[in-house]
């Protein structure tokens, strides 16, 4: 996809503002979506290593560079209302995994896409704020995951391609 296509979509979808959970910007829908959807799509320079912030893994050597309209506020959260899936061009998509009422918080779970946290991540270090009531109160990488969540993520799809393969 041309970068172009990817903001002017997500800027149709939703929109920017600060989070009521105190962890910064992130993105609210613009309208209802159904379950199945897709909310936004991602879109980056890729680079080689983990950043300590906003990086997002897409194979288990590169990651991406997102910016305000393509993915640099994805939020965490343990209980979130999207997943991530693999577009042909390697890239995610924010896929609604139920249906999403306009004004509602996209998020997603760290986990979908980064296989493990490097040294310097803060995500590795903070504790969760998501506010979900089965909260796992730290921000998980999905090597931290049982064997069990593990083989629901692969079994439903609910993760990047790459992921399946480790
Ligand atoms: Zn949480």
């Amino acid at each position: 996809m041309k970068e172009s296509s990817v903001i002017l979509f997500n800027q149709k979808n939703v929109y920017c503002a600060k989070s009521q959970k105190g962890y910064g910007r992130t993105h609210f829908a613009k309208h209802n979506f159904q379950a199945g959807n897709i909310v936004m799509h991602g879109f980056g320079k890729i680079i080689n290593h983990q950043t300590k912030h906003l990086s997002i893994q897409i194979s288990p050597k590169k990651y991406f560079l997102p910016t305000k309209w393509t993915g640099k506020y994805w939020n965490h959260s343990c209980e979130p209302n999207c997943f991530a899936r693999t577009r042909s061009d390697g890239f995610p998509d924010m896929v609604a995994l139920r249906n999403i009422k306009k004004g509602e918080e996209i998020t997603y779970s760290y986990f979908m896409t980064e296989h493990s946290w490097s040294a310097l991540a803060v995500e590795k270090k903070i504790s969760c704020l998501c506010g979900a009531k089965k909260c796992c109160k730290r921000i998980l990488s999905f090597s931290q995951l049982s064997e069990k969540q593990k083989n629901i993520l692969k079994k439903r799809n609910l993760i990047s391609l790459y992921l399946h393969k480790t």
